[in-house]
C-alpha cells in the first residue's frame, strides 16, 4: 500500500515538475500561437522568433515577430532583398530592402513652393507637400525643401564621400548606402526653416508645427527619436516621408514607425 502511495506521490511530483519546467517544445508553443493571433506571423521564421525572444526578454511577443519580419535579428545590410510595392507611396526602403540602380520613380515633378532651386518629388507627394507648405505659410511658418529625390548615382557619391571622411561604421549611422536611401523613392523631403541649420531643426517652431500637422498632408517623421534600433538610423528631425494621409494618420495615432506598420499591415 505504502509503495502505491509513494509511486502515486512520485507521479504527482513529476507532473508538478513538468508544469514548473516545461519541456523545450512546450515553451516554444507559447510563442506566437498561430496566424490567427498575428496575421503577419510567418511559420518559416519560427526559430528566429524564439532566438530573438530569448535575446530580448523585455520585448512583447508582437514586437519580437515584427522585428524579426523586418530582419532586425540580422546585422544591417545582411539578408537584403529588393523592396516590394514599387512605385507606390507605401513602399518600404530600409537597410534590408533596397531599390535597384535603375529604379526611377514615375511622375517626378518639380516642387514649386517652399523651395529654392530644383527639387523633385513624385506627383502625389509634390501636391501634398505644396498643400502643407500653403497651410504652414498661413501660420507664419517658414519651411524650405532642401533635399528630395536623389538618384542612385547621386547617393553613391554622397555615401562614398561620407565614408572617406568618417569611415564605413560611422557613415552607416547617418547616411544610406546607394540603393538603400529612401530619397531614391521620390517620396522624401528634407526641410529646414531657412535660418537654423537642418541638424537643429528640432529646436524650431516649424518642427513643432510639423509634429502636429504633417500627417494631415500624408507626411511622417520617418526616423523618430527612440526608434533608432528599428529604423536603423539616427533621429532625423528634418526628414519627412510621404505615405498618404491614411497611413500617415494611422502612424501618427499608433506611434509606430513605417517599418513596423509595414510588416504588420501592408506586407503581403
Ligand atoms: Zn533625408
Amino acid at each position: 500500500m505504502k509503495k502505491v502511495v509513494l509511486a502515486g506521490s512520485l507521479i504527482i511530483l513529476f507532473f508538478l515538475l513538468m508544469l514548473l519546467f516545461p519541456k523545450k517544445d512546450e515553451m516554444q508553443s507559447t510563442m506566437a500561437k498561430d496566424k490567427n493571433t498575428y496575421p503577419f506571423y510567418k511559420a518559416e521564421n519560427k526559430e528566429r522568433y524564439l532566438k530573438y525572444q530569448n535575446q530580448h526578454p523585455e520585448l512583447e511577443e508582437i514586437d519580437v515577430i515584427t522585428r524579426v519580419n523586418l530582419n532586425l535579428d540580422q546585422p544591417f545590410y545582411t539578408n537584403t532583398k529588393e523592396a516590394d510595392n514599387l512605385q507606390s507611396s507605401s513602399l518600404l526602403v530600409s537597410k534590408y530592402r533596397y531599390l535597384k540602380e535603375d529604379y526611377i520613380p514615375k511622375d517626378l515633378e518639380e516642387i514649386s513652393s517652399c523651395v529654392e532651386g530644383t527639387r523633385l518629388l513624385v506627383k502625389d507627394a509634390r501636391i501634398h507637400f505644396e498643400k502643407l507648405c500653403e497651410s504652414a505659410t498661413k501660420e507664419n511658418m517658414k519651411i524650405r525643401a532642401i533635399s528630395s529625390y536623389r538618384s542612385y548615382a547621386y547617393q553613391k557619391k554622397l555615401y562614398n564621400n561620407y565614408v572617406q571622411k568618417d569611415g564605413v561604421e560611422l557613415a552607416d549611422t547617418y547616411s544610406a548606402r546607394p540603393g538603400f536611401s529612401e530619397h531614391q523613392t521620390g517620396l522624401v523631403v528634407d526641410i529646414d526653416n531657412y535660418k537654423t541649420d537642418y541638424n537643429h531643426f528640432e529646436t524650431t517652431k516649424e518642427f513643432t508645427w510639423m509634429q502636429e500637422n504633417a500627417y494631415k498632408y500624408g507626411f511622417i517623421l520617418r526616423y523618430p527619436k527612440g526608434k533608432e534600433e528599428i529604423t536603423g538610423y539616427d533621429y532625423e528631425a528634418w526628414h519627412y516621408r510621404y505615405v498618404g494621409v491614411d497611413i500617415a494618420t494611422a502612424i501618427h495615432n499608433t506611434n509606430l514607425t513605417l517599418d513596423e506598420y509595414y510588416v504588420r499591415f501592408l506586407e503581403k
